[in-house]
């Protein structure tokens, strides 16, 4: 491709509204321009970029004997009805009505239409197992599209679904997936970490994701550098810091307008650790109080599998009724009528202090058991810096990531809504049991290159560069300078590269700053100086390195290193 000919936009400015790097250099690199919030024109560069991306992820769901689909995107309410999930996905999802006022949705993802197919047309467990796929656009209201192309409000995910006879089958499946996505990533240029994750809407039981390090990353992530544990710092099982001691007697205290944990903490003098926080929620029209350590969080996750049901916080009126105390002054001791899950790390505590039941006081050296009884001990804590790995006692380190796979089990859920069943061997009518993979194409394009960028622009991976050589021309005008690059530029061509030449008539700076923002993998650089000597140019873009060669050599060394590069991708 020639530059002069190319629409490839690129900007000198930072764009002001783009607070992420790959926003930003995905838009200065001319690679997208938003439409709206959270919905992007993919221009050609782009493009080129998430087919590439596309191509990997197909190779890979191929070679574990995935068949692709593409199933429409407007789909009917009828569907999502039967799974419970047109409730479910409350705004987050595109409703529409069609001239006949039918309600459609917008699919954000796509178990319902894949699964009714299975209900259909799958009689015999000779039928399974099989494994289903598309690349397809997913829409999702999204609260927050404000990081370009990591959370877009229309995106494409290879989302793909497992039919198996029974769980071994399933087992089976995710594995497969399991290895295809880490194929997937390490191709794509990616360093990740797959991570124990939640299920969330999904249902199911077990869970993965594909997390990316880095700081865009909206999700946070625990690890343990020494048995390699690492989970959702929704999900992640701990081991609490050790409490301080604190020694005061059972009494209610006046504490005036100490509502926050640092409040009475500081009121009071005993650290957060010594306090505990008694929340109130409501879950299936019913009040629960969830107690836990002043100095941890709860984990809406894992609360969620804990309840095993929907739940949301309860209304400050709720909380007045219920207590016969404001927020910031509840708690379990004299509490009737209410369920009380205290979290683990209470388990051993002593000495607490917490709501009295009472506006403007707190009750002190309260002993679980003694003074109130809880109806059960569950993890409903999020994992915080400090803590140790439940499994080796090491610390847990903490990082942000951003998750561009997930895989669940889901097992029979869909399966018994949509009434996908098979007949055994014995003639036994069966649910399918089912797992589902999804993997967001643009959120890998933006993950590599939050991962491969530096202050100048893109650095990419050879595997998903847009083009494999930048031919620089500095003098246009040049007829040397021509006649070398052109020759150059028919050869590797021949020899099956992407080649983009700068055949503009442009200051030779203004070309090399571009080169560095489109990033792609090696710039061959053809100048009048060097030529005189006979020599052309070759820098990789990740190296400072400038190999002066014989012009001779030039294509000689370029295949060579685009060779050598495609290799560190190869598995
Ligand atoms: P998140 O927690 O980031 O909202 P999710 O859990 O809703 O993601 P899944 O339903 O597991 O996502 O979808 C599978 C994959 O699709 C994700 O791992 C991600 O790569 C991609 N994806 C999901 N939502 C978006 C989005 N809004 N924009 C771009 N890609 C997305
Ligand atoms: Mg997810």
């Amino acid at each position: 491709m020639r530059l002069s000919r190319a629409f490839i936009p690129t900007l000198k400015e930072t764009p002001s509204d783009a607070e992420i790097k790959s926003h930003r250099l995905m838009l200065r690199a001319g690679m997208i321009r938003m439409h709206m919030a959270g919905v992007y024109c993919y221009l050609p560069l782009g493009w080129r970029v998430l087919r590439k991306i596309e191509g990997i992820v197909r190779e890979e769901m191929d070679r574990i004997g995935g068949q692709e689909f593409l199933l429409p995107t407007l789909s009917r309410r009828d569907l999502w009805e039967r799974t419970g999930r047109w409730t479910e996905y409350g705004d987050d999802m595109f409703r529409l009505k069609d001239r006949k006022k039918a309600d459609l949705a917008l699919a954000p993802t796509h178990e319902e239409v894949f699964s009714e197919i299975a209900a259909g047309e799958i009689r015999s467990y000779r039928d399974l197992p099989q494994t289903w796929y598309q690349i397809q656009m997913k829409f999702r209201d999204e609260p927050r599209p404000r990081s370009g192309l990591l959370r877009g409000r229309q995106f494409t995910m290879k989302d793909a679904y497992s039919f198996d006879r029974d769980w071994e089958g399933l087992d089976r499946s995710y594995a497969l997936e399991r290895e295809a996505y880490h194929r997937i990533l390490k191709r794509c240029g990616l360093d990740f970490v797959t991570v124990r994750a939640f299920s969330g809407l999904m249902g199911g039981s077990d869970s993965e994701e594909f997390m990316v390090p880095s700081e865009a990353g909206e999700d946070r992530i625990a690890r343990c550098e020494s048995c390699g544990y690492a989970a959702n710092v929704e999900v992640a099982v701990s081991v609490p810091v050790p409490t301080e001691s604190c020694a005061a007697d059972l009494k209610k205290v006046y504490t005036p307008k100490t509502k926050t944990i640092e409040q009475v903490s500081k009121f009071l003098n005993i650290s957060p650790s010594g306090l505990m926080k008694s929340l109130l929620f409501v879950t299936d029209q019913k009040p629960v109080m969830v107690l836990i350590r002043g100095d941890y969080e709860v984990s809406e996750a894992k609360l969620a599998a804990v309840l095993g049901s929907a739940f949301r916080p309860a209304e400050p009126d709720e909380v007045l009724a219920w207590t016969g105390a404001h927020v910031g002054f509840v708690g379990p001791v004299g509490l009737k009528d209410v369920e009380i899950i205290a979290d683990e790390g209470l388990k051993g505590q002593h000495n607490l202090t917490t709501g009295a039941n009472e506006d403007d006081h707190h009750r002190t050296g309260i002993e679980i058991g003694r003074d109130f009884e809880v109806s059960r001990f569950a993890d409903v804590r999020s994992a915080a810096p400090g803590d140790a790995c439940a499994a080796c006692g090491n610390a847990l380190t903490f990082g942000t990531a951003i998750e561009v796979g997930h895989i669940f089990k889901l097992g029979t859920r869909y399966a018994e809504a949509m009434g996908a069943n098979f007949l055994d061997a014995e003639g036994e009518k069966r649910p399918i049991v089912m797992g589902s993979y999804g993997i967001g194409i643009e959120r890998i394009a933006a993950s590599v290159i939050e991962q491969h960028a530096d202050k100048d622009g893109i650095v990419w991976p050879i595997s998903i560069a847009p083009f494999h050589v930048h031919l620089l021309p500095v003098n246009v005008s040049d007829a040397d300078t021509m006649k070398v690059a052109e020759a150059l530029y028919e050869d590797l061509k021949k020899h099956g590269f992407e080649v983009l030449m700068d055949d503009r008539e442009e200051r030779a700076g203004v070309k090399f700053k571009d080169a560095d923002l489109l990033g792609l993998p090696i710039r061959v650089t053809i100048g009048s100086r060097a030529l005189k000597e006979g020599n052309v140019e070759i820098k990789p873009r990740n190296s400072p390195t400038v190999f002066r060669v014989p012009k001779t050599d030039a294509i000689a060394r370029t295949v060579g290193m685009i060779r050598e590069m495609k290799r560190e991708f190869a598995l």
